[in-house]
C-alpha cells in the first residue's frame, strides 16, 4: 500500500493499472460470470481508467490507456462467451499500457522489476500469459541472453518453455572412476589436476589434462579445442563424458561432451536427466537450463491447451502444462517421452485443423462437370498400343467419375517410376477436351514439356484434339499465338512449365489443371495454375512416394490414386556401384547391342551455369577417351531450346548412342530404347533422386542397367547407395530418404509446404498424425472458425504457429 500513497504520476498510474489488472485471472477462473469485480467488472474497471488517466503523463500513455476503455464498458453486458474473449483483450491491452508506463524513462532493470511485480499482483503467471511475456521478464535473462534467445526464436516466455532439448544426458549417476571400463561410454563428475597441455600432431592438436574424483585419477583427452587451455585450471569441476580406455592402472576418457560445474553442485546439472538445448554462439547449456527452470516455475501452470480438454482425455494425452515441465525435466526416459506425445499432438493437431479447413474451402468452388458423350478411357483405349493395367483404369476411372461432378476434384495421382501416369493423364486430358473444355498440364522442366507436347500431339492429335506448348524458350511471336489461341478456346489442351501460369495466360474455360512431377513444384504455382480458371479441377501426379506423415500434412486435403503395379514385362533395372571404368565399359558393350545411356554429371551446386559446364565438358571428354567412336549427344538447361530439342529428339530416334546430361533428364523423360543410366558421383544426390534418375532405364522389356560413380570412398556414401542397389522398391527408398536427410530435402525445396516440425517426428509419429486427423476433422465440422470457446486455445496458438510455417501459403 506504501507505494500506493507515494503520490508521484507515475506511481499512481501503475497502481491504477494493477488495480484494475487484478480481477481478471480470478474472473476468468470464475467462469466470466462477472461476481469477481464488486458491482461488476465495467464499474470497477471504469473507475480505475479514469484514475489512471488522471496520472498519465502525456499522449502516448493516454492513448494506452484509453483503448481500454471500450472493452472494459462492454464486460458486464456481454455473454460468458464474449466476455471469456474480451478479458483477453482487455489482458492484452493492459500489457501495453503497463509496458508503456513501465518503460517511462526508466532503467531496463527497473521495468523488469516493475514487471515482475505487476505480475505477481495479476496472479496470472500460466501458460497463457507466458504467451505475452517478453522472454526478457523470465527471472536471469538479461539484455544480452534475451539477445541471444532471440536469436534461437525465443521471444516470449512461451517460446522459451517450447525451445525443446535436441536430446537429453542421464546424469543421475555419474560413474565413479573406479568403476569405469574399458570400451564404456560413461560420464563422470571430476575435479581437474593439473594444468592441461596441448600437443600438436600434423593434423591434429591434442588437450590432455589429469583428473580425479574420490575413486581415482583419470587422464582426459580433447582433440583439436586448443582454447581449452585456458579455461580448465586446476580445480575445475566438470561433468566429462566420452569413451573410456582403460589400460591396467591407465585410464583415459576421450571427452566428446563436457561441461564445467561451479563449485556448489548446481542441481540442474548433475544427479537428474539434464536437456541438451540448441545453442547458439555465445549461449551456454547451463545457462539455458537455468532460464527455463525459472520459466516453468512461474509460468508452466494453467489451462491453457492447444488441445481441447475432451480431446486430450480421448487420447490420454499429458496435461500441457505438465507436459512442458517434463519435456524439459523429465523424471525418467518414459516419461519424457510421454510428454514427448502429448506435446507432439499439440504441434500436430492445429497443423491438421488448417489442412481440414483448406480441403472445405476447395469444396466451395464450383466447376465444370465434365460429361464426354464417349468414355475418354474407351476412346483412348483403342488408340494405344498396350492394354492399360488394373490400376490405370481403376486411377482414370475415379478422375472422370470426380470431374463429372460440379464441385472441384482435388486429387494427387500417386505411382513409382515407370508406373505409366502420362496414360492416366491423358485420358482426363481428353475427356476434358472431348466435353468442349480446356485442360492445362503443367510439368517442372522445358524437356518434360516437350516431350509431353510430343507424345499428346501423336495421340490426341490423332483424335483431333488441338494440343499447344508453351514455355519460356519459345520466340515472343510464338507465345502471343499460343496465348491468342488459349483465351480464344482453339486450344483444347495446353503442356507447358511454369510459363503457363505467367500473367498474361489467360483461358477461355479451364476445366481441369494437372501438375505433373509436382514434387519439383513449389505450392504456390499449383494455386497459381487453379486460379486460371473458376475452380477447375485439379490433379497433381508425383512419382515419389509420400509417406504417410507427409501425405496427410502436405496433402491432407486431397484425395489419393495409386498406381501400385508396373506394366508387364518389366525386369528390375540391375543396380551396382562402379568404377568409371567398368560403368563405360557397359555403355560400350549396350551401344553395340543398339541400346542407348544416360551419362549424369554431377551436381555442382548452387550455380546452374557450372552444372552446364561440367557437362560440356563431360561429353568432351567422353567423346575423346571413355566413350570414343561412339555417338555422344549433351543436353543441359543453359542449351537453346532448339539445340535442346534436337539432342532430345536424336536421343528419341536413336541417333545417339549415350546422352550425357545434368540431372534435368530426372523426372519424366521417358525413352524405352535406354538400357543404361550412368551418374556420375553418385553421393552427391538424394535416394529419391537416383530412384528416379533409374527409371529413365527399365521401360522397355531388354535387361537394364545403373551404375552409380562414387566420387568419394567413405564408408556412408557407400552404406547410402547401397540402398537403391538393394531394393526397386521406391517406398522403401523415399523412407530411408526421409531418415537420412529429413523432410525440408526430400519433398524437393522448402517451398512444399512441409513444416518443420519441432518436436513431433515425422517417421516415428504416423500413429499419432492420423489420430489428429480425426479429431481434426471432428473439429471442424462442428466449429469451421474455432469461435467455441474450447477451441480458443488452438485458434490462439494457430495465430502464431499454425499452418506450414516454411512454406508460402494453402494450396490452391
Ligand atoms: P511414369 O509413371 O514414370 O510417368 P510413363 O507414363 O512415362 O511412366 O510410362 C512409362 C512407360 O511405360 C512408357 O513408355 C509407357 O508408354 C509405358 N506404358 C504405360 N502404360 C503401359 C501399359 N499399360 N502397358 C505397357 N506399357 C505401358
Ligand atoms: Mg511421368
Amino acid at each position: 500500500m506504501a507505494q500506493h500513497q507515494d503520490g508521484s504520476a507515475a506511481d499512481r498510474l501503475r497502481a491504477a493499472l494493477e488495480a484494475l489488472a487484478r480481477p481478471l485471472s480470478w474472473e476468468e477462473r470464475a467462469g466470466c460470470a462477472d461476481t469477481v469485480a464488486r458491482g461488476g467488472l465495467t464499474a470497477y474497471g471504469l473507475r480505475w481508467i479514469d484514475e489512471a488517466l488522471a496520472a498519465a503523463a502525456d499522449e502516448p500513455l493516454r492513448e494506452a490507456v484509453e483503448a481500454l476503455r471500450a472493452p472494459v464498458a462492454r464486460y458486464s453486458g456481454a455473454t460468458p462467451a464474449e466476455r471469456r474473449e474480451l478479458l483477453r483483450t482487455i489482458g492484452d491491452l493492459l500489457e501495453r499500457a503497463q509496458n508503456a508506463a513501465a518503460e517511462h524513462g526508466r532503467s531496463w532493470r527497473e521495468v523488469a522489476q516493475q514487471r515482475d511485480a505487476a505480475l505477481d499482483a495479476r496472479a496470472i503467471s500460466d501458460l497463457r500469459s507466458a504467451r505475452r511475456v517478453s522472454v526478457k521478464f523470465v527471472k536471469g535473462v538479461g539484455p544480452r541472453i534475451a539477445e541471444l534467445l532471440s536469436r534461437l526464436g525465443v521471444e516470449t516466455a512461451y517460446d522459451l518453455l517450447t525451445l525443446f532439448p535436441r536430446k537429453y544426458q542421464d546424469r543421475r549417476r555419474p560413474t565413479p572412476v573406479a568403476e569405469l571400463r574399458d570400451g564404456d561410454r560413461a560420464g563422470t563428475l571430476l575435479t581437474i589436476g593439473a594444468e592441461p597441455k596441448a600437443s600438436r600432431g600434423r593434423r591434429v592438436v591434442t588437450i590432455r589434462c589429469a583428473a580425479y574424483d574420490d575413486t581415482g585419477a583419470v587422464q582426459l583427452t580433447w582433440f583439436n579445442q586448443p582454447w581449452l587451455v585456458d579455461k580448465l585450471t586446476r580445480g575445475t569441476r566438470l561433468y566429462a563424458s566420452g569413451e573410456v580406455e582403460r589400460l591396467g592402472r591407465n585410464v583415459t576418457i576421450r571427452v566428446d561432451e563436457y561441461e564445467i560445474i561451479g563449485p556448489t553442485p548446481d542441481p540442474l546439472q548433475i544427479g537428474r536427466i539434464v536437456p541438451v538445448y540448441p545453442l547458439t554462439e555465445g549461449l551456454a547449456q547451463a545457462t539455458v537450463r537455468r532460464v527455463v527452470s525459472q520459466a516453468i516455475e512461474r509460468y508452466a501452470h494453467g489451462d491453457y491447451d492447444p488441445v481441447p480438454v475432451e480431446v486430450c482425455r480421448r487420447r490420454g494425452l499429458l496435461d500441457h502444462a505438465q507436459a512442458i515441465r517434463s519435456i524439459h525435466f523429465p523424471a525418467s526416459m518414459e516419461e519424457q517421452e510421454e510428454a514427448r506425445r502429448g506435446l507432439a499432438y499439440r504441434e500436430l493437431l492445429p497443423l491438421q485443423v488448417e489442412v481440414a479447413r483448406r480441403r472445405r474451402e476447395d469444396t466451395l468452388d464450383e466447376a465444370v462437370s465434365v460429361k464426354p458423350t464417349e468414355s475418354a478411357l474407351a476412346e483412348l483405349g483403342r488408340t494405344l498400343p498396350f492394354d492399360l493395367t488394373r490400376a490405370q483404369s481403376r486411377a482414370a476411372r475415379q478422375i472422370l467419375r470426380d470431374m463429372t461432378r460440379r464441385s472441384p476434384m482435388n486429387r494427387l495421382l500417386h505411382g513409382d517410376v515407370g508406373s505409366g501416369k502420362t496414360v492416366v493423364i491423358m485420358a482426363a486430358l481428353l475427356a476434358v477436351a472431348r466435353s468442349g473444355h480446356q485442360a492445362a498440364l503443367m510439368v517442372p522442366t522445358e524437356i518434360l514439356a516437350q516431350q509431353h507436347y510430343r507424345n499428346l500431339r501423336r495421340l490426341l492429335g490423332g483424335l483431333g484434339v488441338e494440343v499447344d506448348l508453351l514455355i519460356g524458350g519459345l520466340s515472343t511471336a510464338a507465345k502471343e499465338t499460343v496465348r491468342g489461341r488459349l483465351v480464344s478456346g482453339l486450344t483444347d489442351v495446353v503442356v507447358g512449365t511454369h510459363a503457363l501460369i505467367q500473367d498474361p495466360v489467360a483461358f477461355r474455360s479451364l476445366a481441369l489443371a494437372v501438375v505433373d512431377e509436382q514434387h519439383r513444384f513449389g505450392v504456390a504455382h499449383r494455386s497459381d495454375l487453379v486460379r486460371k480458371g473458376r475452380g477447375p479441377h485439379f490433379l497433381v501426379v508425383t512419382a515419389t512416394p509420400i509417406p504417410r506423415t507427409l501425405a496427410l500434412t502436405v496433402y491432407g486435403h486431397l484425395l489419393v490414386s495409386v498406381l501400385d503395379e508396373l506394366p508387364p514385362g518389366r525386369r528390375p533395372v540391375m543396380t551396382k556401384l562402379a568404377t568409371r571404368r567398368t560403368a563405360y565399359q557397359l555403355v560400350r558393350k549396350e551401344a553395340e547391342k543398339g541400346r542407348q545411356a544416360y551419362v549424369i554429371c554431377p551436381l555442382i551446386e548452387p550455380s546452374e551455369a557450372l552444372d552446364c559446364q561440367a557437362a560440356a565438358e563431360l561429353a568432351e571428354r567422353l567423346a575423346a577417351e571413355e566413350l570414343s567412336g561412339l555417338r555422344i549427344g549433351l543436353l543441359h538447361g543453359r542449351l537453346k531450346l532448339e539445340e535442346r530439342d534436337r539432342a532430345m529428339a536424336e536421343f528419341v530416334a536413336g541417333n545417339s548412342d549415350a546422352l550425357v546430361s545434368t540431372s534435368v533428364v530426372e523426372v519424366g523423360v521417358d525413352v524405352p530404347n535406354a538400357t543404361v543410366m550412368v551418374v556420375e558421383n553418385a553421393e552427391r544426390f538424394g535416394l529419391a533422386q537416383l530412384h528416379q534418375l533409374r527409371g529413365r532405364v527399365g521401360r522397355g522389356d531388354a535387361p537394364s542397367y545403373c551404375a552409380l560413380i562414387s566420387g568419394t570412398r567413405t564408408k556412408e556414401a557407400r552404406e547410402r547407395l547401397t540402398v537403391l542397389c538393394g531394393t526397386t522398391d521406391g517406398f522403401k527408398i523415399a523412407m530411408e530418404d526421409l531418415r537420412l536427410r529429413g523432410p525440408g530435402e526430400f519433398v524437393g525445396t522448402r517451398q512444399s509446404g512441409m513444416p518443420d516440425f519441432r518436436i513431433a517426428d515425422v517417421l516415428r509419429d504416423v500413429g499419432l498424425l492420423e489420430l489428429a486427423h480425426e479429431d481434426a476433422e471432428a473439429i471442424i465440422a462442428r466449429d469451421k472458425e474455432l469461435s467455441l470457446p474450447e477451441h480458443a486455445d488452438m485458434a490462439e496458438e494457430m495465430k502464431t504457429r499454425g499452418g506450414p510455417r516454411s512454406g508460402p501459403g494453402p494450396v490452391g
